[in-house]
């Protein structure tokens, strides 16, 4: 742990007078503010460092202990320092507007800030993947005021010549034979003041409220996407840039079908009449209706395969295709002559009863094959036999 002399920092006796130790740090800090200073980070440090020593020897009981145990004994006694300048500034507020004759640090909260992101869940259907989308939404942000042009003032009223500064922008201080100047704190260098804060925002320059934005989605977006819309985020404070909008994509399932990548996928059910014979069917498709050959002889599962009629790639706007699953219907219930007919059927066919059939099957691999097999794998080689 680096050792401090907070004596030797501020340039003061061990002895020094509480007067003493507070003219000595009034006599630096003007020296070294960084509104002084600006960019110059050794000066920063140096500030860091005396309002440190200043604010230590300041106080009667962290002093006591920094004399008794040092500066490892202050630390360990939970004392940490400053985070940063605008603690210094917060802490001391009060004694640097006894110094210099207004506080330093209210400076800070004037200048300019960006304003936050936004995020936004958007829902959109299905069959919106299709096309490029335009989608209306509505978000409740901080927008500029309109009333003041974001100004943060009453532009009616107007402005008057800063006071402190006699519209100069800058004010001086004497310190012995030196005479130092700054920008005015106060109209931060402009020379005026506004006369009234704007009543609609109270001089923040923004305003909470919902703004409706149109967005244009590019068609086959994945679920889940996040698209980022610059400067639609919150405001910016005093003249600083606004945050951006992220929006997130979400799908709505579709009831007949999905996608895999830009494919698309549906279940199509046919009856078994078709399915023998072949057929061509029309089916209802976003907007559209598609022919779909069924080749005679198609099988429950197989597949069938239209040609660029899945989702377009976001980037290159090719088209998947569109994957058709078959799905055979049976008839439940016949009537007497239907029933006739696929006898009629059967026996024409030569097809055989289900007991039949699963005999033959279960005969043919399933069972007879895997034994014998089995057998003759087990007897060659174990037993010998044969
Ligand atoms: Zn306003
Ligand atoms: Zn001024």
């Amino acid at each position: 742990m680096n050792y401090k002399d907070y004596y030797e920092i501020l340039g003061v006796p061990r002895n020094a007078t509480q007067e003493e130790i507070k003219r000595a740090y009034r006599r630096l800090a003007l020296k070294y503010h960084p509104d002084r200073n600006p960019g110059d980070k050794r000066a920063e440090e140096k500030f860091k460092e005396i309002s440190e020593a200043y604010e230590v020897l300041s106080d009667p009981y962290k002093r006591a202990i920094y004399d008794n145990q040092g500066y490892v004994g202050l630390r360990s006694s939970g004392y940490k320092g400053f985070e940063d300048i605008t603690d210094i500034f917060r802490t001391f507020s009060d004694l640097f507007e006894e110094f210099f004759g207004f506080p330093f640090g209210e400076r800070e909260e004037r200048r300019p800030q960006p304003g936050a992101d936004l995020s936004h869940d958007l829902e959109i259907d299905f069959e919106d993947l299709f096309n490029e989308k335009k989608v209306k939404i509505e978000i409740e942000k901080y927008e500029p005021c309109e009333f003041c042009s974001g100004m943060g003032y009453d532009l009616e009223k107007g402005v008057k010549l800063c006071e402190s500064c006699k519209g100069k922008g800058k004010v001086s201080y004497s310190e012995g034979f030196f005479r130092i100047t700054y920008t005015c704190p106060d109209c931060r260098g402009n020379g005026t003041l506004y006369i009234a804060k704007c009543r609609d925002c109270n001089g923040s320059g923004r305003v909470w409220k919902n703004k409706e934005l149109e967005v244009t989605l590019p068609p086959g977006i994945e679920d889940g996407s996040i698209f980022r819309i610059q400067g639609e985020g919150e405001s910016g404070l005093f003249g600083g840039r606004p945050g951006d909008l992220y929006l997130r994509i979400k799908i709505r399932p579709h009831k007949y079908f999905y996608r895999e990548k830009n494919q698309v996928i549906g279940h199509l059910k046919i009856n078994f009449i078709s399915a023998i014979l072949g057929d061509e069917i029309e089916i209802p498709y976003f907007g559209k209706t598609l022919k779909v050959k069924i080749p005679p002889g198609t099988q429950p599962g197989d597949e069938i395969l239209i040609k660029e009629e899945g989702l377009p790639d976001p980037k290159t706007h090719k088209r998947g295709d569109l994957i058709l699953k078959i799905q055979i219907e049976l008839p439940k219930k016949l009537s007497k002559e239907g029933e006739e007919l696929l006898k009629k059927l059967a026996q024409v066919e030569g097809i055989e009863n289900s007991e039949k059939v699963l005999e033959k099957n279960f005969s043919s691999y399933s069972y007879k094959n895997s034994k014998k097999k089995k057998e003759s794998f087990w007897e060659k080689i174990i037993f010998g036999k044969k």
